[in-house]
């Protein structure tokens, strides 16, 4: 016997979660799929405050900055315009989770579609049947057709948030880049930076990143170079407190718009070339997607019908074109998605 949802999301990072909430708010009926549906999210969560604050979502933060930095050289910084906001993910995934009826922590497999709707089979046999699927498994898109291949670019980041005795930082700033590297002599290849955040007088996260790079910069070779730059700039580590290591998937594909599951959040392709993040894409799209799939479910259109829809107004031509010019300013030497239909 297949339960029967209106809607079954795979995944519950932050785009899962979002998503599933919005159609929750809605009034389907859903079903969240994930392995680890338990787990708290681990990574540090941010956004520039513009995207969030329209939203209502600055609520969910434990640190807004006023001002970000990015530093070039020992003489040469500039102060960005806008704010850098850093989300509490326990708060915000809370929040999300009250719109959500029913988890099942275990992994979907495979999906199967016929003329009403969509079966998918998780990984201890049983099977969810809805007539929609949304796929936010992130890198891994378990249940989605992409047309080519990944790209293989990777953002790879070690970091730690670190009691210290003290640190050079406002707290009013935080440091989105700073790309010094004298402190390293000669061996400054490949090129990172560091990507700070100061939370208190002696509360600091601390970030040697790789913007991005294939095959990924060693993790070995990252917290090398974060506790040498740390020394340079006479930081003294008294405890650290958390550890963050992590690639971040720079450069993955649209997917193919034409297919029944929605890819949404990472799976769904929404990273930044230049920064890597998808959250704020991920909250501000899911409630107009959740809108779009409810109102499709209401007026009995097919699925297909309904993901294309759908699908529109994930990935409008606008976006479609800016997604070329990012791979372009990537230079990561894959070929532009090649779906878009003249203007
Ligand atoms: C160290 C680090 C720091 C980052 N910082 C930021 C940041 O500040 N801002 C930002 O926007 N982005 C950041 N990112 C990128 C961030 O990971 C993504 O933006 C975000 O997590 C993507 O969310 P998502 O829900 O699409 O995918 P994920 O977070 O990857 O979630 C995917 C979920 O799907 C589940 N899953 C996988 N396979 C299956 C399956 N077969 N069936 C069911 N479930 C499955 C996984 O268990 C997981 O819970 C960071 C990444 C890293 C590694």
């Amino acid at each position: 016997m297949h339960k029967n949802y209106d809607v079954i999301v795979a995944g519950t990072g932050p785009a899962g979660l979002a998503i599933a909430s919005a159609l929750g708010r809605e009034g389907l009926n859903i079903v969240c799929v994930d392995p680890k549906a338990n787990q708290p999210w681990e990574n540090n969560t941010c956004a520039w405050a513009d995207e969030i604050r329209p939203l209502g979502l600055d609520k969910y933060c434990d640190k807004i900055w006023p001002q970000i930095e990015i530093i070039f050289g020992e003489n040469s910084s500039k102060v960005l315009a806008g704010a850098y906001a850093h989300f509490d993910n326990d708060k915000l995934r809370n929040a999300l989770l009250k719109d959500i009826k029913e988890i099942v922590v275990q992994e979907t497999v495979t999906v199967a579609h016929d003329g009403k709707g969509s079966i998918v089979t998780l990984k201890n046999g049983d099977k969810l049947k809805s007539i929609m699927v949304v796929d936010a498994t992130g890198h891994a898109h378990r249940l989605m057709e992409k047309p080519e291949k990944e790209a293989d670019s990777f953002q790879n980041v070690l970091g730690i948030l670190a009691r210290v005795g003290k640190h050079p930082y406002s707290l009013e700033h935080m440091i989105l880049m700073d790309f010094r590297s004298g402190f390293l002599g000669k061996k400054n290849h490949p090129p990172t930076f560091l990507y700070a955040m100061p939370f208190a007088p002696d509360l600091a996260f601390f970030e040697e990143t790789s913007l991005a790079d294939n095959p990924g910069v060693p993790f070995d070779l990252l917290k090398e170079r974060l506790y040498q730059r740390l020394e340079h700039m006479k930081i003294k580590i008294l405890k650290v407190e958390k550890n963050e290591e992590g690639a971040l998937a720079m450069n993955p594909v649209v997917p193919d718009l034409k297919q029944r599951v929605i890819g949404y959040g990472l799976a769904g392709g929404f990273v930044h070339a230049a920064t890597g993040w998808s959250v704020a894409r991920s909250l501000a799209q899911s409630g107009p997607a959740a809108r779009s799939i409810a109102e499709g479910i209401r007026a009995g259109l097919l699925p297909d019908a309904i993901a294309e829809q759908t699908y529109k107004i994930l990935w409008p031509r606008e976006l479609l074109r800016m997604r070329i010019i990012h791979k372009r300013g990537a230079r990561c030497g894959t070929p532009i998605f090649p779906g878009i239909p003249p203007s």
